[in-house]
């Protein structure tokens, strides 16, 4: 087999990326937006010993769970790797990646339910984060195409809420008109590399923060204050990234006009948001998510609660009013902040949050001799470390609820609590990101 080869492939599964994968002479083969059952003339874009990967030259039989037959840029681009497959088999594809991932680690027997349907499937987004280059003399925003730096010049981000896009847009006329320089990554030279702008859903307040090469630059007076004229921006703010790197944001912002966060709520609690906060980004479904995992925990007025890898608390926040106590850990500084002003912001006496790695705050607490009834986890895609696990069990919860972006890590994780006297029973995925791969999954682990 060889490059720009053309081949007939009969697509016979969905990767955990969402790639069609067909096998042809011993051969492992991906093609790109090529889905299950459907017959496809492919081009060879790659060769490797065991596998290679293609894209469609032409559908020769097409599957009944395609939609927008015609790929659009976004699929292109990687932003919505799944719209071109119907979101009913969208769920089911989800809810298959933690089926096949716990039949591995021999668990079959654990129930998977239905993937939690997200309210809206589109525009879903409370924030975005893009890249502004020079593309044909002018400055744009857009999307890098799939494993490249090559900017797609969009307006409209289709996951993300069109009131962002409407920012986005003006904002990106506002840096022309003043002739701002774009980035330019290949001499670290230019001026604005990044729009990181973030709505909220309940107060329509909206934050702007323009990723930028130098701390100040000549226009920036006029383009801030253009910025903080379009409708609904409370918040202009800086973020000084003077580093040749891939890492969107630096170290320090710095407010231009308005506010340094802006405010949003889940259920009846309130939330301040600074720029680098975490903040889940699926405004309707998150309290969706939230009740699930509260339900689960089965909270009693006696609890004492761990919330942790919290970011701003929005977890602990949640349920301190129904229990004893709650603690958190984050190693954001600032969510930690946010995390404490946004008890008293609430009128919340009962929770306390400390900025540190959880798997040195959970042994440091367990050897103070904390006693614990139920800890939530919700950690990044790598999941949680022995170090945590081992501490965590010390302080002998009851429960422990584990809300995860990244079921391989979950399970992996799960087994090694198994192995320290925990059972569970059910898994729940939910869909937080409609039009992309990525799995959100619930599990309620009982000593
Ligand atoms: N529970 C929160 C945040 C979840 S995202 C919510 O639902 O909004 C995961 C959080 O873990 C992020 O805020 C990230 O900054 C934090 N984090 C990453 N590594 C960590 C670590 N080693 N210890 C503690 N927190 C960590």
């Amino acid at each position: 087999m060889k490059k720009n080869q053309i081949v007939e492939l009969e697509i016979t599964d969905l990767s955990y990326e969402a790639m069609g994968v067909a096998h042809y002479e011993g051969l492992t083969i991906f093609v790109n937006n090529a889905l299950p059952g459907e017959v496809v003339k492919a081009k060879i874009l790659k060769v490797k010993k065991k596998f290679a990967f293609a894209k469609i030259e032409e559908i020769i039989k097409e599957s009944p769970d395609r939609i927008n037959v015609k790929l659009n840029q976004w699929v292109q681009t990687g932003l919505a790797s799944l719209a071109h497959i119907k979101y009913d088999k969208q769920l089911e594809f989800k809810r298959n990646q933690v089926v096949n991932l716990l039949k591995k680690a021999h668990l079959d027997d654990v129930k998977v339910d239905e993937t939690l349907a997200s309210p809206e499937e589109k525009g879903y987004r409370n924030k975005a984060q893009v890249p502004v280059r020079e593309v044909n003399g002018q400055l744009e925003i857009g999307f890098f195409r799939r494993h490249s730096h090559d900017l797609v010049p969009l307006t409209n981000f289709f996951t993300t809420d069109p009131e962002i896009d409407r920012v986005l847009v003006a904002t990106r006329d506002i840096l022309r008109k003043y002739n701002v320089p774009a980035y330019d990554e290949i001499h670290n030279k230019g001026e604005v590399r990044y729009l990181d702008v973030r709505r909220s859903k309940s107060t329509g307040e909206i934050m702007v923060i323009l990723v930028c090469l130098h701390k100040d630059f000549e226009q920036l007076p006029k383009v801030a204050e253009e910025i903080s004229q379009i409708e609904g921006v409370t918040s202009v703010i800086l973020n000084h990234n003077p580093k040749k790197t891939n890492v969107i944001l630096g170290k320090n912002d710095y407010v231009v006009r308005g506010n340094d966060h802006i405010t949003d709520q889940i259920g009846d609690v309130k939330f301040r948001i600074s720029p680098k906060s975490f903040f889940q980004i699926n405004s309707l479904q998150t309290p969706r998510l939230y009740d699930l995992a509260i339900k689960k925990a089965d909270l009693k007025p006696s609890d004492v609660v761990i919330d942790a890898y919290s970011g701003i608390g929005t977890i602990g926040l949640s349920v301190a009013k129904h229990v004893k106590a709650v603690r958190g850990m984050e190693t954001i500084k600032d969510a930690v902040r946010d995390a404490n002003k946004n008890a008293k912001l609430n009128g919340i006496d009962n929770a306390q949050y400390v900025t540190g790695k959880a798997e040195e705050v959970m042994p440091r607490w367990a050897s103070e001799g904390l006693k614990t009834d139920v800890i939530f986890v919700d950690p990044p895609r790598k999941g949680l470390t022995p170090e945590f696990i081992d501490a965590a069990v010390v302080t002998k919860p009851k429960k422990i609820v584990y809300i995860s972006c990244n079921p391989a890590t979950q399970v992996r994780d799960m087994q090694l609590l198994m192995e320290k006297g925990y059972k569970f029973n059910e898994v729940s995925p939910v869909d937080m990101f409609p039009q992309t791969p990525h799995v959100e999954s619930v599990a309620v682990l009982t000593k």
